[in-house]
């Protein structure tokens, strides 16, 4: 389907940020909204729903659940951490849960956890690893938090599923959402092709800055309750993309690894506004504006 105007703003003035896609796509190219900056594909594939339940995004879909879970690990741990006052003692859904990484560590301190998931594969698995997993938002209750850990950016109508998060929530819920940063030191400061080549695909229809975020949030009939920056990839990472334009510096230049240096550097790219991810929590306005 073309996606000739903005459905934030309602513009139909774009720029090209990137011509094609990865993946094959040469005719689908990114563009960014002239008047309110939101990034968008100039189209989106036909069907996304099949296609993510066969399980098209991931070639590893018939890897065992384990290993996945070693893959997200990382991550996993971190969004745990960042969230577990949060969710202690409360429900929680995981929207496109993936591999359940995050529920498995969830369960250790919430009320009840719960996924969807629309990878057939992996929600067989999930249900077989003891975790309750669902194929649509319409089958489950009422939670305390919902998250969506790099799921915001898939949705072709986001501004759907954010209202009917609304009727999934409970009177003080929260949404919980990470997305990538359209404004990444690698896009906005470095300019590095071969990274914009890599991580523009045809499965990420829109990406978000902080205002753009809001911007949905608010016309979704949200407040934002924060909206922060996290670096998830290393200072080697960056600069292998810089000296090879390839992805994995951070094992192949694994020398460079200091938890100092790193640390430190990703809150320069936070305070930036450049880091890689955004961060942000969520509650229902009582009104819509
Ligand atoms: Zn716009």
């Amino acid at each position: 389907m073309k996606l000739d105007t903005c459905f934030l703003c309602g513009s139909s003035e774009s720029r090209v940020v990137h011509k094609g896609t990865r993946g094959g796509y040469e005719d689908i190219d990114v563009l960014a909204c002239k008047h309110c900056g939101l990034v968008r594909l100039s189209e989106s594939i036909e069907d996304s729903e099949s296609f993510y339940a066969d399980s098209g995004m991931r070639n590893h879909a018939r890897e065992r659940i384990e290993d996945l879970q070693i893959s997200t690990r990382k991550d996993d741990e971190r969004r745990f951490r960042f969230a577990e006052n949060m969710i202690e003692g409360r429900s929680v859904l995981d929207f496109g849960c993936g591999d359940g990484g995050f529920l498995v560590r969830a369960k250790q301190v919430a009320k009840q956890v719960e996924g969807v998931e629309l990878e057939t594969v992996m929600r067989t698995q999930l249900k077989e690893a003891g975790i309750s997993c669902h194929a649509s938002i319409d089958e489950i209750g009422i939670f305390d938090i919902i998250t969506l850990f790099h799921v915001l950016e898939h949705l072709e109508d986001p501004l759907l599923y954010l209202r009917k998060f609304k009727e999934h929530l409970s009177a003080s819920g929260m949404l919980l959402i990470e997305v990538p940063n359209a404004e990444d030191a690698l896009l906005k400061q470095y300019q590095s092709k071969p990274f914009a080549d890599f991580t523009y695909w045809h499965c990420h229809i829109y990406l978000y800055t902080n205002t753009t975020l809001a911007l949905l949030a608010k016309k979704a009939g949200y407040q934002v309750t924060f909206i922060q920056q996290v670096q998830r990839y290393p200072l080697a990472n960056h600069l292998y993309w810089l000296s090879q334009g390839r992805p994995g510096g951070h094992f192949a230049w694994s020398f460079l690894q200091d938890e100092r240096l790193d640390k430190a550097y990703g809150e320069k790219m936070a305070a930036l506004g450049m880091a890689d991810t955004i961060l942000a929590g969520l509650t229902p306005l009582s009104t819509e504006d």
